[in-house]
C-alpha cells in the first residue's frame, strides 16, 4: 500500500518466530515483507541462539536491508520490525537517521545484548513516564528506547525475569504498545490493555510465531491460532506458550478503528472479523448514505488506489454501477513522502498516479477513498480525474473526517493540519475542486466492523480518547477548530 494521497498509511509492524527447525530469520524476513505496508523507513531482525543475540538492521525496505541470504542473522529464534516514523521518534541534539531509529532496540553490553524489543505504537507522555521512574528521556531517540531501558533496568542484571519486569514496568506506562521481545532464551508478545494495535499468535510445525497481522502468518504457511487479548503477555519457551495479564484496572479495549479502514491488509483478520468484509460493508453503507447524485451522467465508481479498492467495490455493488480503473498507481515511481512542500507533494502524486481518460471521459465519477486526513494532495487527484475528461466528480469517503490528532502510533499530524478540521463538507468539496464530498458516518463505519463502539478507538473522529491526553498538547486548539 502507498500514500499517494499524502495520508499516513503506515503504523509499524512486528514479527517473531521461536523454536524453528532451522534459522528463524528467513521466516521473519518473509513476515516483515508481508507487513511492509506498515512501515518502510527501516527494518531489523535480532536472531538468538543459546542466549546469544545477533542484530542486523538498517534504513529502507526489508528487501533493501536484507538483500542477500548472508545479511540475515542466524538462530532458531528471531524477532523483527518494520518501522514508520511516529510521534514517538525524537531528535535529541539533531535528527536521528532512519538507521539509528531501526528496531529491534537492544539493551545490555554492546557485544552481548540481553534484551531486544520490537514495538508498534507510541507511548503517551514518555517524558512524564521517564520522570516517574527517576530517569531522563532527553537522550533517547524514541519512546521504544525508553521502554527498552526501563525493562532492562527492571531485570536488575538478570536477578529479575523479563516476565516480571514486563509486569512491573508496563502498567506504569500509558499508550499503545504491541511488543515482540526476547532475552535470547524466550520470546514474549505483549498487547497493551487497550489493544490499540493488533498482535496475533501462529503455529508452524514446532515453532510459535507472533505477528502484527494474520496475513504475515499466512505468508509463511503458518496457522493462525488467535489474537492476543487486551493486556495479555505471552511467554514462548521450550515448553510452549504461557499467558498472563497486565494489572491495569479500568482500561477498556479500544482497538484502532483505522486498522480496519486502511492500515491493515484486507486479507488480515482483526477482532475475528475479516478486514476485507469490513471495508466492503463500509462501501455498501457509504452507497446507502451518499448515493450518486440525481442527474449523474453515465456514472462510474473509481477507487483511489490501493486501499480504497474494496470499499469502492462495495459502493459499486450497492449502487449497481460499474467500478472502473480510472486511476492507475505506478509502483516503480519511487517512495512518496508526507513532508516537503505542496509542490513536492503534488509532483509525487503525479508521478505515482495517473488517470485513464477512456474510463472517465464524459462521465460522472464517484471517486471513492477510504479516508481523508491531511487531504493536501486529494486536490491533485481530483485534478487528474478532471483533466482526464470527467464530467463531474463526487468524492465519497468510506470513513468520517479526521478532525483530531492521534496519540497512539499514527502520525496523522496535529489537529490544525487535518484537512477536515474547521471545514464544512461543501467548503471541503469546493477546495478540493469536486462537485460534492460526503463521508460515511461513524455509526455506520462501526457497524461495518461487526464490533461495538465501546471496543474501538475512535478518538481522531470524535475526540473520545481512551487514555489521558498528553500534557501540553495543543488539543484544545483542535477542539476549537473541530466541527460539532
Ligand atoms: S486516534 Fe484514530 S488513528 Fe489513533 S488509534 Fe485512535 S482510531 Fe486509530
Amino acid at each position: 500500500m502507498s500514500d499517494p494521497t499524502g495520508k499516513p498509511r503506515e503504523a509499524c509492524g512486528v514479527a517473531g518466530v521461536w523454536g524453528a527447525t532451522g534459522d528463524a530469520a528467513p521466516l521473519v524476513r518473509t513476515m516483515l515483507t508481508a507487513l511492509q505496508h506498515r512501515g518502510r523507513q527501516s527494518a531489523g531482525i535480532v536472531a538468538c541462539r543459546d542466549g546469544r543475540m545477533e542484530r542486523r538492521a538498517g534504513a529502507g525496505r526489508v528487501d533493501e536491508v536484507f538483500a542477500t541470504p548472508g545479511s540475515l542473522p542466524s538462530g532458531p529464534g528471531a524477532v523483527g520490525h518494520v518501522r514508520y516514523a511516529t510521534s514517538g521518534d525524537r531528535a535529541p541534539g539533531g535528527t536521528p537517521s532512519d538507521a539509528e531509529l531501526a528496531q529491534p532496540v537492544v539493551a545490555g553490553p554492546a557485544d552481548r545484548p540481553v534484551l531486544a524489543v520490537a514495538h508498534n505504537g507510541t507511548l503517551v507522555d514518555a517524558e512524564r513516564a521517564a520522570a516517574a521512574h527517576g530517569v531522563s528521556h532527553a537522550a533517547d531517540h524514541s519512546d521504544t528506547a525508553l521502554l527498552t531501558r526501563l525493562l532492562h533496568t527492571a531485570t536488575r542484571g538478570g536477578a529479575v525475569s523479563p516476565l516480571a519486569a514486563l509486569h512491573d514496568v508496563l502498567p506504569t506506562l500509558t499508550g499503545a504498545y504491541a511488543l515482540v521481545l526476547t532475552d535470547g532464551l524466550r520470546m514474549y508478545g505483549v498487547r497493551d490493555p487497550h489493544a490499540f494495535r493488533p498482535l496475533c499468535l501462529g503455529r508452524l510445525g514446532d515453532a510459535w510465531l507472533l505477528a502484527s497481522e494474520s496475513a504475515a502468518l499466512a505468508a509463511v504457511g503458518a496457522v493462525f491460532v488467535r489474537e492476543l487479548e487486551p493486556g495479555e503477555v505471552v511467554e514462548v519457551n521450550g515448553e510452549g506458550v504461557h499467558s498472563s495479564w497486565l494489572d491495569v484496572p479500568g482500561a477498556r479495549r479500544a482497538t484502532c478503528l483505522f486498522e480496519y479502514v486502511y492500515f491493515a491488509r484486507p486479507d488480515s483478520v482483526l477482532g475475528s472479523r475479516s478486514v476485507y468484509r469490513t471495508r466492503y460493508a463500509a462501501g455498501i453503507a457509504l452507497a446507502e448514505h451518499a448515493p450518486p447524485p440525481p442527474g449523474a451522467v453515465d456514472p462510474v465508481v473509481v477507487a483511489v488506489p490501493e486501499t480504497a479498492r474494496v470499499a469502492a467495490d462495495g459502493y459499486a455493488w450497492r449502487s449497481r454501477l460499474p467500478s472502473v480503473q480510472g486511476l492507475l498507481r505506478h509502483s516503480g515511481a519511487g517512495r512518496s513522502f508526507i513532508g516537503g512542500s505542496a509542490e513536492d507533494r503534488e509532483a509525487t502524486v503525479r508521478a505515482k498516479l495517473s488517470a485513464v481518460p477512456a474510463a472517465v471521459a464524459g462521465r460522472s465519477v464517484l471517486l471513492v477513498d477510504d479516508s481523508l486526513v491531511r487531504g493536501t494532495t486529494m486536490a491533485t487527484v481530483v485534478a487528474l480525474v478532471r483533466a482526464a475528461g470527467a464530467r463531474d466528480i463526487h468524492l465519497r469517503i468510506a470513513s468520517p473526517p479526521h478532525r483530531r490528532p492521534c496519540f497512539y502510533g499514527i502520525d496523522t499530524g496535529r489537529g490544525d493540519t487535518l484537512f477536515a478540521a474547521g471545514r464544512t463538507d461543501d467548503r471541503l468539496a469546493a477546495e478540493l475542486g469536486c462537485e460534492s464530498a460526503e463521508f460515511l458516518p461513524l455509526a455506520d463505519l462501526v457497524r461495518a466492523t461487526g464490533t461495538g463502539a465501546d471496543q474501538l478507538c475512535t478518538a481522531c473522529l470524535d475526540g473520545r480518547y481512551p487514555t489521558a491526553e498528553p500534557v501540553g498538547h495543543p488539543i484544545e486548539l483542535t477542539r476549537k477548530r473541530a466541527l460539532k
